[in-house]
């Protein structure tokens, strides 16, 4: 019994360990595996996603895409600089790219901060505003490292216990984890640019993506009617895939609406 109750307690503080807390929010969350780790993998796919896709470049809206991608990146250093939380970003290597595909309605961010939109959502964000909503909320899934805690949390409930030995003893040094383990333990069979995060984790980009864009000197009061659009774009009973895994388009309008006084404080400093 005794023996038991160490051993429950090893490995509680050993989440209690392998656990960091959410920048800008009180929430902790699972990191079993390092940045150290997954950016490498993750920039090594967002090279072949480049590769077998077509680039958008020398376009209005490619431009646009990296201007406000690199304008809402600065406006972020900007700040964890002043927090004196600078090293927290200092593996990120951000990079924003438009592929050119009109009947996907997406945009996404692999963990380390490598954006991608595609031209099927370019109508709907409608002008540069538009595109900084969306990239606000894609740039606080890379700041709220959402793709390493999704990895883990499958990890977890995948693989148990063996797989936090193996995550422990794989430090630097140690044996590395293959990769296709790590994609198992996403739930993701080919890429971490579509890796399925939950209602929490959308609702939490929605947060910081409101305070980023805001931060950036984007007027935030544009975010519930980017998302007026895409819900109406949406009409019909099969969502694009951009909006089926977020939250309720009411539940999310209302809390837009809950945090905006907090992103105007970020709007009117910018200025
Ligand atoms: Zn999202």
């Amino acid at each position: 019994m005794r023996k038991f109750a160490s051993l429950t307690f090893i490995l509680i503080a050993i989440f209690l360990i392998q656990c960091s807390s959410v920048p800008m929010s009180d929430r902790s969350q699972l990191s079993l595996i390092s940045n150290d780790k997954i950016f490498p993998m993750s920039f090594e796919q967002y090279e072949q996603v480049k590769r077998e896709s077509k680039i958008v470049t020398g376009t209005d809206e490619a431009r646009m895409v990296k201007r406000v991608g690199t304008r809402i990146q600065r406006a972020v250093e900007q700040y964890f600089n002043d927090q004196g939380q600078g090293n927290y970003l200092a593996d990120y290597q951000w990079e924003f790219n438009l592929i050119k595909n009109d009947s996907t309605v997406n945009a996404w961010c692999m963990p380390g901060g490598k954006v991608a939109f595609y031209t099927g959502i370019m109508p709907i964000c409608k002008d540069e505003l538009g595109v900084a909503v969306v990239m606000g909320h894609e740039i606080a899934h890379a700041i709220a490292n959402h793709g390493r805690e999704r990895i883990s949390q499958g990890y977890a409930a995948q693989f148990g216990l063996s797989a936090v030995s193996i995550i422990l003893t794989g430090g630097s040094g140690g044996p590395s984890i293959p990769a296709e383990l790590i994609m198992q333990g996403a739930g993701a069979a080919t890429s971490l640019g579509i890796l399925a995060f939950s209602r929490k984790h959308e609702s939490e980009a929605d947060k910081l993506g409101l305070y980023f864009m805001a931060m950036a000197g984007y007027n935030p009061q544009e975010a519930p009617k980017f998302w007026e659009r895409m819900s109406a774009n949406s009409g019909g009973e099969a969502p694009p895939e951009f909006v089926s895994t977020h939250p309720s388009h009411d539940t999310r309008i209302a809390d837009l609406k809950a945090n905006m006084p907090k992103a105007m404080e970020y709007y009117k400093a910018s200025n």
